[in-house]
C-alpha cells in the first residue's frame, strides 16, 4: 500500500484535513461527488473558526475574499418584541470580535481550492461508493463520469456531511441528542430589509413560539432566510412547505416588515434536520468527521466552526501515527471520538437552552446578573478553551436556566399577537 491519506467529502471537515495534510508533506488524495462550485446551506461563521483556518493557512484568503462581515448575533421574538444583540467585539478583541456570513458555493470553493495549492491532489465529480479495511491500509472505489475506480492509502477521513459514507456502509449507531427532530425550509432572497448602522451584517434569528427563522445577509442584494420548525408542522401543514414559510411570515410582525419587500432568487429547499452522533467515530484505518459524525441543530451556527476542527482533529490524529503504522489503537479511536464529542457538546446544552421556553427567558434577559454577558458572547463565539472565571459563569447561567424553571427570576417573554 502507498502511504496516501484518502479523504471523502469537500466541504469544511474534509478540505481542512486535506490542507492541514499536505502541509505536512503527506500525499493526500480528495474525492468529492459534486463538481465545485456547488450550492450548500450554512452560511454564518462563528468567530473562533479563524483559528482553524489560520492553523490550515487559510485565514488570509478568506479574510480578503469579501465575504459579508458579521459583528454579532440577534435573537427577537416573532412578534418584535424583546430583541438582544451581542456584539463580539463587547468581549472579543481581534481577530475574534467578528466573522463572516458566506455564501458556501465561494467558501467551499475557496478552501478546497487551497487545499489543492497546499499540495493535495483532488478529484471532483468522484462519488465513493465502498471501502475495504486490509492488514496494511484501506482501499477506496469511486465513481468518476460513469468509469469506476480504485484509491488506495494508509488512512481514509470519512468527511461525506449528512451522508455518511463510513457510518451507512458499516451500519455504524446513532444516538439521538434528545432535540425534537424538525425541518427546515430555506431559499435566498432580495429586497429583505436590513438592519440599519453596524447591525447590518448581523444573524437575525426570529424565534417563534414552537421554531425559529433565520435570516443571513450575503452581499449587498442578497439574504439568505430560512425556517425551522417541527415536524409535525409540516406534516399538519395545509400546503407545501413553502406555503408554511409564507404563512409563518404572515403571521408574524417581525418576520412581516422584514420580507415585505422580499422575492425569492431561486427555488425554496428543504432539508430534515435532526440532532444525533455517532458513537463510534474510528476504526483501525478510518476516522469520521465533520457532519459525517453527527449533526447540530443549526440555531447558533455552529456547523462549519465544528466541521473545521473536526478536520484539523483527524488530521492531526493522521500526523500523530508512526511510520508503518499497523492502524488505530482502541484506546486512540476512542480518545479520537471523545474529543470530536467534545467539539458538538458546548453547543448543545446551548441548543437544549434554546428550545426551552423557561431558559430562553434568562438568554434573553437585557441585563445579565454577574457579568454574564461576557459567558454568553464567548459561547455564541464558538470558544472552546473558557479561562475558569468565564467557566463559572457559563456554570452559572446554565444554573439560572434550571432555577428559571421553578421560579421566575427572569421576566417572561410575551410570545402574544
Ligand atoms: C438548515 C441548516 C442550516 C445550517 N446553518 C448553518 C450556519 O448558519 N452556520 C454553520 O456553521 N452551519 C450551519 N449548518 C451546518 C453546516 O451546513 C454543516 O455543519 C457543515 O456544512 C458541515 O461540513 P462538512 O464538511 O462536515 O460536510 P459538508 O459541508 O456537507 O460537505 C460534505 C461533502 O461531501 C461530499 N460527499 C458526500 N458523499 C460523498 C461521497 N460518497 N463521495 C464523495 N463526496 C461525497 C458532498 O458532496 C459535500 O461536498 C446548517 C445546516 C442546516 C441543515
Amino acid at each position: 500500500m502507498n502511504d496516501q491519506v484518502i479523504i471523502v467529502g469537500g466541504g469544511p471537515a474534509g478540505s481542512a484535513a486535506a490542507s492541514l495534510l499536505a502541509r505536512s508533506g503527506k500525499k493526500v488524495l480528495l474525492l468529492e461527488k459534486e463538481i465545485f462550485p456547488r450550492f450548500h446551506i450554512g452560511e454564518s461563521l462563528l468567530p473562533f473558526s479563524h483559528r482553524v483556518l489560520a492553523r490550515i493557512g487559510a485565514w488570509d484568503k478568506v479574510k480578503n475574499a469579501g465575504f459579508m462581515i458579521k459583528p454579532g448575533a440577534e435573537f427577537v421574538l416573532s412578534n418584535g418584541r424583546s430583541l438582544r444583540r451581542f456584539w463580539f467585539g463587547d468581549s472579543l478583541a481581534e481577530p475574534y470580535d467578528k466573522t463572516f456570513q458566506v455564501e458556501r458555493s465561494k467558501f467551499d470553493a475557496l478552501l478546497l481550492d487551497h487545499a489543492k495549492e497546499s499540495g493535495a491532489s483532488v478529484l471532483t465529480g468522484a462519488a465513493a461508493r465502498g471501502f475495504r479495511v486490509g492488514p496494511d491500509g484501506v482501499e477506496v472505489e469511486y465513481e468518476l463520469a460513469g468509469e469506476n475506480g480504485r484509491a488506495r492509502g494508509q488512512w481514509l477521513i470519512d468527511a461525506t456531511g449528512r451522508e455518511p459514507f463510513v457510518g451507512k456502509l458499516l451500519h455504524l449507531p446513532r444516538t439521538d441528542l434528545g432535540i425534537p427532530k424538525k425541518m427546515a425550509v430555506y431559499a435566498h432572497f432580495r429586497n429583505v430589509r436590513r438592519n440599519p448602522g453596524r447591525a447590518a451584517g448581523n444573524i437575525t434569528v426570529v424565534r417563534l413560539p414552537h421554531g425559529w427563522f433565520w435570516l443571513i445577509p450575503l452581499d449587498e442584494e442578497k439574504t439568505s432566510v430560512g425556517m425551522v420548525r417541527p415536524i409535525s408542522a409540516f406534516q399538519n401543514g395545509k400546503g407545501g412547505p413553502s406555503e408554511l414559510f409564507e404563512e409563518t411570515v404572515r403571521e408574524s410582525r417581525e418576520l412581516r416588515m422584514r420580507l415585505e419587500k422580499a422575492e425569492a432568487m431561486g427555488p425554496y429547499r428543504t432539508t430534515a434536520d435532526y440532532t444525533y452522533r455517532l458513537e463510534c467515530l474510528a476504526g483501525s484505518r478510518w476516522l469520521a468527521t465533520g457532519d459525517a459524525a453527527g449533526f447540530l441543530d443549526p440555531v447558533f451556527s455552529s456547523g462549519v466552526t465544528v466541521a473545521l476542527e473536526g478536520g484539523v482533529l483527524a488530521a492531526e490524529t493522521v500526523l500523530g501515527q508512526p511510520k508503518g503504522s499497523t492502524g488505530l489503537s482502541p484506546g486512540q479511536r476512542r480518545e479520537f471520538t471523545r474529543r470530536i464529542h467534545g467539539l458538538a457538546r458546548r453547543f448543545a446544552d446551548m441548543i437544549h437552552m434554546f428550545y426551552d421556553d423557561r431558559a430562553f427567558e434568562v438568554f434573553m434577559t437585557p441585563r445579565p446578573p454577574l457579568a454574564m454577558k461576557d459567558a454568553i458572547i464567548h459561547l455564541l463565539a464558538g470558544s472552546t478553551d473558557l479561562h475558569p472565571s468565564l467557566w463559572l459563569r457559563v456554570k452559572l447561567f446554565y444554573l439560572l436556566c434550571g432555577m428559571q424553571r421553578r421560579w421566575r427570576l427572569a421576566p417572561a417573554l410575551d410570545y402574544g399577537p
